[in-house]
């Protein structure tokens, strides 16, 4: 079976899914703190958390560098791993207002520079630096999550546990260098993943089935 190119991978979802405004946040303070919380979480209970803050008008990072820590871990409880949690925000909210006069000059450097400064941060992953970067910073760079590891495994019969910069790259090196892009083409891959290749994948009414290497050796 001849691999889809990725683009074409890309157009096919687009086909299907539209157009997908994606990565609820309202300001770069609430991106970063929902990309913190949605660590070994559901979306779904990080919003409750986002809602907690939101009442209690604690939805920024200054104010989180501030809050009681307790009071924190209370209005967080719901993403899990609360604990853990309220010190990675409040570890990250610290960072920044004693690096930087403000958020959006952190954001501002360049982005290369800005990935290696967000992963030195206590609780900040790939992922987490990459969706920063991507949905906050406003600038390239491609995120991978599991989604996109299992459906790249099961398309193009990648290794499931592929290392992340590798399959960043393998990725991004095949589409143009494009902020709408590539946020859009990881939503992309994150509704795949919701609606059809989940754990336990729905393949018949999969819109890629056809150019899917698990689908042809499994499909009778
Ligand atoms: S055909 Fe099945 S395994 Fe392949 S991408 Fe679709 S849902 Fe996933």
């Amino acid at each position: 079976m001849k691999a889809l190119p990725i683009p074409v991978l890309y157009a096919k979802l687009r086909e299907r899914f539209g157009y997908l405004d994606w990565w609820p946040g309202e300001t770069r303070d609430e991106i970063i703190i929902g990309a913190i919380l949605t660590q070994q979480a559901s979306w779904k209970n990080v919003e409750k958390a986002i809602s907690n803050l939101r009442s209690a008008k604690c939805l920024n990072l200054k104010k989180i560098s501030t809050i009681n820590v307790n009071s924190l871990e209370r209005f967080i409880r719901p993403s899990g791993f609360y604990k853990q949690k309220a010190a990675r925000l409040k570890g990250f909210a610290r960072y920044i207002f004693s690096n930087y006069s403000s958020l959006d000059q952190m954001l501002s450097n360049d982005t290369g520079e800005l990935r290696e400064e967000l992963l030195s941060i206590k609780g900040i992953g790939k992922e987490t630096a990459d969706s920063i970067i991507l949905y906050a910073a406003g600038k390239p760079m491609f995120v991978i999550d599991s989604y996109t590891k299992r459906i790249a495994s099961r398309i193009y019969g990648s290794d499931p546990d592929i290392e992340y910069d590798e399959l960043r790259f393998d990725i991004s090196g095949t589409i143009p260098d494009d902020l709408e892009l590539y946020k859009d083409f990881h939503a992309q891959f994150v509704e795949l993943g919701k609606a059809y290749c989940k754990t336990k994948p729905l393949c018949n009414e999969c819109p890629v089935k056809s150019y899917c290497r698990y689908y042809s050796k499994t499909a009778r």
